[in-house]
């Protein structure tokens, strides 16, 4: 079998206006489709961060992808990415604090590497009628559980004009609105986790979120919360403090501060006091060079997988591996994706046993109106998506869908995320985003 074909759809998927410390998101989120053709009729594919860049760095793989063998994945990850990883071992106290996932250059050859891998090993599961988990090795797990990945957000529920998205959740800028907010997604999904983006309100507020939530729904739905680096080790160490129980019992503190050093200290303080909350981080461990490095230093004891930037599903398997031989707990991070990304992550999770939390997902904040998988939404049981008994990602494509998508990217007038640039439009024009905030 050989690739005859690369195909890119860019994209643009409706999302409502939910708030981070990186801003405020835009009315619509920009992903990349990767369809790959084969000699044997056969169509493989992937989804992928969007926007003018990635597109262009998927466009130039398109001479070496085509023609290739989508069995030999290996001489396309050295000719991809052996570059990067090297340079990455060099600079490997770099983070991605000031950079949304999908816009670090440093990573941008293992992001392009990972979205031709995904679409290759569709391909494969589909030529040897197999799931893509089982082509890989096999699986641990027959359903992965997702959280319930909760965000403070401005009225609106995503899309323009006539375009315009239902508002399911309305304003959520409060502890009770948060409450609020969960219960709706646990109702709807059955999620057993929750995780609450954080540093958008003052930190008071989010630990009296938090609070509520536990009195909502009690010890046994862990918690977990993100700031995106927005507390200064004070406020780290002092929500550390406020929330010890809270965020015990299976729950964790994301990138609660900026930089390696400065959680490696939160950690140490924290530990006199006893709290023993694990660090989690999305943001000072996105390459493998980061991982022995931030073990060492005990700066992060949870580190966030995702195949879409760390080199695929079968990366995640390296990853997953490494974390165990070095004591560290695994994760994974999420982005606004559709139901291709949701599966990919499904397969990735089902075929790396060191992930024992429920995965984030932002697949709740789109809706049937923007999902490109034929037959519309994959469902959440119990949280869980199910390994489905089909081949590959065990999901096709609804092309009149990927139609109506890419004739609305074409229709818009930005080619990358820029959350900061959403806040100065709609909350105040002198917005920046300051790190640590408070
Ligand atoms: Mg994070």
């Amino acid at each position: 079998m050989r690739i005859t074909e690369l195909r890119l759809h860019p994209i643009a998927v409706a999302d409502p206006p939910l708030r981070s410390s990186y801003g405020r998101h835009a009315p619509y989120a920009l992903r990349t489709v990767v369809e790959l053709k084969s000699t044997d009729g056969l169509t493989g594919f992937s989804e992928t961060y969007g926007g003018e860049k990635p597109l262009a760095a998927l466009a130039a793989a398109r001479a070496r992808v085509e023609g290739m063998d989508p069995f030999q994945l290996l001489s396309l990850k050295l000719d991809m990415t052996a570059e990067a990883d090297r340079a990455a071992t060099e600079a490997a106290a770099r983070s991605q604090m000031w950079l949304v996932p999908g816009e670090n250059p440093l990573d941008e050859a293992t992001r392009t590497y990972a979205a031709i891998e995904v679409a290759c090993l569709d391909l494969i599961g589909k030529a040897l009628n197999k799931p893509l988990c089982d082509v890989v090795g096999g699986r641990c797990r027959d359903e992965v559980a997702f959280s319930a990945y909760l965000f403070y957000k401005h009225a609106g529920g995503g899309g323009l004009g006539e375009d315009a998205r239902e508002d399911e959740y309305g304003e959520v800028l409060d502890p009770e609105a948060m409450v609020g907010e969960a219960r709706g997604f646990i109702a709807k999904y059955g999620f057993r986790e929750i995780k609450l983006k954080g540093g958008v309100l003052e930190p008071e507020l989010e630990i009296e979120t938090i609070r509520l939530l536990r009195r909502e729904f009690g010890p046994t739905v862990p918690l977990r919360i993100d700031p995106n680096c927005a507390w200064s080790i004070e406020t780290s160490l002092r929500v550390a403090r406020e929330l010890k129980d809270e965020l015990s019992g299976g729950g964790y503190l994301e990138d609660p501060c900026p930089g390696l050093e400065g959680m490696a200290e939160l950690r140490r303080r924290m530990l006199a006091e006893g709290i023993e909350t694990p660090l989690a981080s999305n943001v000072v461990t996105t390459c493998f060079a980061h991982v022995p490095l931030a073990a060492r230093m005990d700066a992060v004891q949870i580190v966030l997988s995702d195949p879409h930037y760390w080199g695929g599903i079968r990366s995640l398997q390296y990853l997953s591996h490494l974390c165990e031989v070095l004591g560290l707990g695994v994760s994974m991070h999420s982005n606004n994706h559709l139901g291709v990304s949701l599966m990919t992550m499904a397969h990735a999770a089902a075929a790396a046993p060191r992930i024992s939390y429920a995965c984030d997902t932002h697949y709740p904040w789109q809706t049937e109106r923007d999902e490109i998988v034929a037959g519309g939404r994959i469902p959440f049981v119990n949280g869980c998506v199910r390994i489905p008994d089909r081949p590959g990602l065990g999901v096709e494509l609804d092309y009149d869908q990927i139609a109506r998508l890419t004739e609305r990217y074409h229709k818009l007038p930005y080619r990358k995320r820029d959350d900061e640039a959403e806040m100065r439009q709609h909350v105040d024009p002198n917005w920046k985003r300051v790190l640590p905030r408070w």
